[in-house]
C-alpha cells in the first residue's frame, strides 16, 4: 500500500518501551481494567486485581463515548487523579481515551498511554493532535473499517513524527447478533503482514459477553497478538457501563494463568499470575480492618447479650434451642457465601459461652439472684 510510508513494512519489528514495558517484543503484555473509572474505590480495587493477574497496564475510561447520550459520559476530570493513583499504587502504566482536543489535553501528561477509541479512528484532527502529543497511542480499529483505513489512520499519527503506534483490533460490526461485533482475528496476521507495528486485541467490545473472552483472548495471542485489553470490574453488576462484557476479578485471574501456557506454545511469553510484595501488603492491609471490624462487632455483640441478662432468670441464661436456632441460620447463611459452616461452627460455641458467662456474672454482681442462689 502506497501510502504507508510509516507504518509499511520494514524488515525489523517495532518494539515501544512503554516506559520500561516491552511491546511488540516476546512477552505478551496485558492491560486490563474496567471500561470506565466509576470512584476511587472501584478503580484501586480494580488495579490490585490487575496486578495480581499479572497485568502490567491499567485502563479506566474517563471520557466515554457513549453511543446514547444518556448513558454515563464518564467522570471526567475526577476520575484521572483516581486512575493515575491506582496505577501508581500497584506499579502499574496508564491507559485511557481520549475524544477531543480538551479531553486530550486534560491527560495527556499524566497517564502513560492515550487510546484513540473506535468510534474516533478517523477523527483526523485528533489522529494529528495525538501524534504531536509524543505519547504512545493505541489506535482501535473502527466498527466498520477496512484494514488499509486503520492502518491510514496509524500512518497519520507516525506523519506527525510519534512513532509510538499500537493497533488495537477491536472486532467489527458484521450481520451476526450473538455477538457485540466480530472479533476478527485474521486482522492481526494481516496487518503482521503489512506493518511493523504492534497489535493488541481487545476481545471485550467485539464479545460483548464475559464467557466469551477467555476463548477470544487465547485465540488472540495464539494468532499473534502482542498484548491484550481486556475489560474487569470488581463487580461487574455495578458497572456503569459494558458490565456483561467484564471479567469479574477471579476470572481475570484465571485467564492470567491460562495464558502462560498459550504464550508459550506460540513462542511468547506471559509472566502470569504473581502475588507481589506490594500486592501482599495491600491484602494484608484489607485483613487487618476486616479483624477490626470483626472485633467491633463482637463488642456491640457483647453489649446487648449483657442488656439480655437483665430479662432472664439465673437458670435461663443458658438457652440451648435458641443456640441451636442461631447456629442452624447462621451456618446456612455462611454456605451461601463461600463460607466453611465448621468455621461458623467453633466460632459461636466460643461466643455462646462467653455470653452465657458474662450472663451470669452480670446477674451474680447484680446482686437479686446472688441472693436468690444463696437462700437456695
Ligand atoms: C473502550 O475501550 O472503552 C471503548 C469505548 O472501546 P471501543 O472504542 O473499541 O468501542
Ligand atoms: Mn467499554
Amino acid at each position: 500500500m502506497q501510502d504507508l510510508k510509516l507504518a509499511g513494512n520494514k524488515s525489523d519489528r517495532t518494539i515501544l518501551n512503554l516506559n520500561g514495558i516491552a511491546l511488540g517484543g516476546s512477552e505478551i503484555v496485558l492491560m486490563a481494567g474496567p471500561c470506565a473509572v466509576e470512584s476511587e474505590a472501584q478503580i484501586r480495587r480494580a488495579a490490585l486485581h490487575v496486578k495480581q493477574a499479572g497485568g502490567k497496564i491499567l485502563r479506566g475510561g474517563i471520557f466515554k463515548p457513549r453511543s446514547s447520550p444518556y448513558s454515563f459520559q464518564g467522570l471526567g476530570v475526577e476520575g484521572l487523579d483516581y486512575i493515575v493513583e491506582a496505577a501508581r499504587e500497584h506499579g502499574l502504566l496508564t491507559v485511557t481515551e481520549v475524544i477531543d482536543p480538551q479531553s486530550l489535553e486534560i491527560v495527556v501528561n499524566k497517564v502513560d498511554i492515550l487510546q484513540i477509541g473506535a468510534r474516533n479512528m478517523q477523527n483526523f484532527q485528533l489522529l494529528k493532535l495525538a501524534g504531536q502529543s509524543g505519547k504512545p497511542v493505541i489506535v482501535k480499529r473502527g466498527l466498520a473499517a477496512t484494514i488499509e483505513e486503520w492502518l491510514l489512520a496509524a500512518e497519520y499519527i507516525l506523519s506527525e513524527g510519534n512513532p509510538q503506534v499500537i493497533l488495537c483490533e477491536r472486532g467489527i460490526r458484521t450481520f451476526e447478533t450473538y455477538t457485540r461485533n466480530t472479533l476478527d482475528l485474521s486482522s492481526i496476521a494481516v496487518v503482521k503482514s503489512l506493518s511493523h507495528l504492534p497489535v493488541i486485541v481487545d476481545p471485550s467490545h467485539a464479545a460483548g459477553r464475559r464467557d466469551l473472552i477467555s476463548a477470544l483472548t487465547k485465540a488472540a495471542v495464539a494468532a499473534g497478538a502482542d498484548g491484550l485489553l481486556i475489560e474487569m470490574h470488581p463487580e461487574p453488576e455495578k458497572a456503569k457501563c459494558d458490565g456483561a462484557q467484564s471479567l469479574r476479578p477471579q476470572e481475570l485471574l484465571k485467564l492470567g494463568q491460562g495464558l502462560v501456557q498459550v504464550a508459550k506454545a506460540v513462542d511468547r511469553t506471559f509472566a502470569g499470575p504473581q502475588v507481589t510484595e506490594e500486592s501482599l501488603e495491600t491484602l494484608r492491609s484489607e485483613i487487618d480492618k476486616i479483624d477490626r471490624r470483626i472485633i467491633e462487632a463482637l463488642a456491640e455483640r457483647m453489649e446487648i447479650v449483657r442488656k439480655v441478662a437483665d430479662y432472664k432468670s439465673i437458670d435461663k441464661v443458658k438457652d440451648s434451642a435458641r443456640e441451636k436456632d442461631i447456629l442452624h441460620r447462621l451456618t446456612g447463611y455462611a454456605s451461601d457465601l463461600g463460607c466453611p459452616a465448621e468455621l461458623v461452627k467453633g466460632i459461636y460455641t466460643l461466643i455462646f459461652d462467653s455470653g452465657v458467662h458474662c450472663q451470669i456474672k452480670s446477674k451474680l454482681v447484680g446482686g437479686s439472684e446472688l441472693s436468690v442462689i444463696r437462700s437456695h
